[in-house]
C-alpha cells in the first residue's frame, strides 16, 4: 500500500517523500483513514511504530481543510506529550510534513524560560504541542486559550500516568471544548488508561499494532567513554579492524555527519552522509552503494535514517548518544536483523552520560564498558560514577539482552 491510495492531499503527500516514507506502517494505514473521517481514536501503539505521523498527517489535513484566512490564528489542535524530547520531536514532525500546507505549530515544555514560548504563542498558531505542566501554567497566565481546539491527541498516555500528570490531565479536559475529535494513544493498555480513554474519547475506533518486539540476544553492545575531541580518532581505529566490513554511524547534526565523512574520506575510508540536507535522490545512491558495499561507512542523522533497512548490517555505532532513549533501541535495532551478527558501539563523552543513564534505564541493563581504550575521558565524572562504572565494567563482556522493536 502507499500513502496514495490513503486519500492524503498533495502538499503532504509531496512532504511524506521528502521524508523518504513511501509505505504507510501499519498503525498509519489503519489510523489514517479513521481520523480524517472523523472519528475518534483509541490507538495501542509504541514509540517506533510510526505513530506521530499516524495522528499528525490525518490532523494537518483536516485542519489545511478548514483555514481560516486572514484572522490570527486560534489553536485549532493541542497534542500533549509526557516529555520535552517527545514534544520536541512531534512538532518537528508537524513541520516536516505540514511544510507545504502553510499551517503553524509552536512547541511548549518545562523547564526553560517561558518567555520565547509566549512570544511563539502571540501571533497564533494552529498546532500547539505541549507537557502538561506548562501547558496549565501557560493557560493560568492567560496566554493560552483552549477554546478553538478542535482535535485534541492525548500521546502515551501510559507514561503520563506513570509520571503523575493525572491530575494535570482532567484540568486540562475541564476546559477543552466538548465538541472536539480527540485521538489516544498509549503504548499499553491497562485498566486505568482505558478509565481515562473512556473519559476523553467518544465512541471511538480501536486500532492497535503489537511491535514485533524480540528479544535480541545477538546484539553485543559496548560503551566507550571517549573525549569528544578524540572520537574521529577512535572510530579510525575502530575501522582499521578489517571485520568491520560497514558500519552505519549516527551523528546527531547534519553538520556532525559531515565532518565525519570528510575525516573518513581523508583517511582512505569510502564513506557518505545522508540527512536532510540531501537531495533524495542523493540519499537514495548513498544508500544503495552502502548496500552494495560500494561504501564502507554511511554516516546517517536520526531524521535520515528513518526507513532505512540494509540486510546484514554487522556494526552500528553511536557517534553521538542519542538524547531520546528509545532512538539508541530503534538505531541500534538496524542490526543483528534476521538472526545475523550484531555490534553495537557507542561513543560517550562525560556530558553524554546522562543520556546513557536514561537508555540503561529503557533497557533495564548496564551497557558493557569498554575500558582499556586508546582514548580514555580525561575529565573524570566524580568519584561515585567512577565507581559505578568499574562495577559495570567488571561484569564482564556477557551478551546483554535487549528488546528491540521493528516495524
Ligand atoms: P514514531 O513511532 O512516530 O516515533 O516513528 C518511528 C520512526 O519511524 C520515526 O523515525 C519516523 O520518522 C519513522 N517513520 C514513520 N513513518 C514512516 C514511514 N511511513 N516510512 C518510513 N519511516 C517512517
Amino acid at each position: 500500500m502507499l500513502f496514495q491510495s490513503l486519500n492524503i492531499i498533495e502538499p503532504i503527500l509531496q512532504a511524506l517523500a521528502e521524508e523518504g516514507y513511501t509505505t504507510p506502517t501499519p498503525i498509519q494505514s489503519q489510523a489514517i483513514p479513521i481520523v480524517l473521517q472523523g472519528t475518534d481514536l483509541l490507538a495501542c501503539a509504541q514509540t517506533g511504530t510510526g505513530k506521530t505521523a499516524a495522528f499528525a498527517v490525518p490532523v494537518l489535513q483536516l485542519l489545511s481543510k478548514d483555514k481560516t484566512n486572514n484572522q490570527k490564528r486560534k489553536i485549532r489542535s493541542l497534542i500533549v506529550t509526557p516529555t520535552r524530547e517527545l514534544a520536541i520531536q512531534i512538532e518537528e514532525s508537524f513541520k516536516a510534513y505540514g511544510r507545504y500546507t502553510g499551517l503553524t505549530t509552536a512547541v511548549i515544555f518545562g523547564g526553560v524560560n517561558q518567555n520565547s514560548q509566549t512570544q511563539a504563542l502571540r501571533n497564533g498558531v494552529d498546532i500547539l504541542v505541549a507537557t502538561p505542566g506548562r501547558l496549565l501554567d501557560l493557560l493560568n497566565q492567560g496566554y493560552i486559550t483552549l477554546r478553538d481546539v478542535a482535535y485534541f491527541i492525548l500521546d502515551e498516555a501510559d507514561r503520563m500516568l506513570d509520571m503523575g500528570f493525572i491530575h494535570d490531565i482532567k484540568k486540562l479536559l475541564a476546559v477543552l471544548p466538548h465538541k472536539r475529535q480527540s485521538l489516544f494513544f498509549s503504548a499499553t493498555m491497562p485498566p486505568e488508561i482505558i478509565k481515562l480513554a473512556g473519559n476523553i474519547l467518544h465512541n471511538p475506533a480501536k486500532v492497535a499494532v503489537t511491535p514485533v518486539s524480540s528479544t535480541v540476544d545477538i546484539i553485543k553492545q559496548h560503551i566507550y567513554f571517549v573525549d569528544s575531541e578524540n572520537k574521529n580518532a577512535l572510530l579510525l581505529e575502530i575501522l582499521k579492524d578489517k571485520k568491520v566490513k560497514t558500519a552505519l554511524v549516527f551523528t546527531r547534526t547534519k553538520h556532525g555527519a559531515d565532518k565525519v565523512v570528510k575525516i573518513l574520506l581523508r583517511h582512505q575510508i569510502t564513506a557518505e552522509a545522508i540527512h536532510g540536507n540531501k537531495a533524495q535522490n542523493a540519499r537514495q545512491r548513498a544508500l544503495s552503494n552502502f548496500k552494495t558495499q560500494t561504501t564502507r561507512v554511511l554516516v546517517a542523522t536520526d531524521i535520515a535514517a528513518r526507513g532505512i533497512d540494509v540486510d546484514e548490517l554487522e556494526y552500528v555505532v553511536n557517534f553521538d548518544m542519542p538524547n531520546v532513549a528509545e532512538t539508541y533501541v530503534h538505531r541500534i535495532g538496524r542490526t543483528g536483523r534476521a538472526g545475523a551478527k550484531g555490534t553495537a558501539i557507542s561513543f560517550c563523552n562525560a556530558e553524554e552520560k546522562a543520556y546513557l543513564r536514561e537508555i540503561e534505564k529503557l533497557i533495564a541493563q548496564k551497557i558493557p564498558i569498554v575500558a582499556n581504550h586508546l582514548f580514555p575521558l580525561k575529565n573524570h565524572e566524580p568519584a561515585k560514577d567512577t565507581n559505578q562504572e568499574q562495577k559495570r565494567g567488571n561484569q564482564g563482556h556477557s551478551r546483554p539482552r535487549v528488546s528491540v522493536r521493528k516495524h
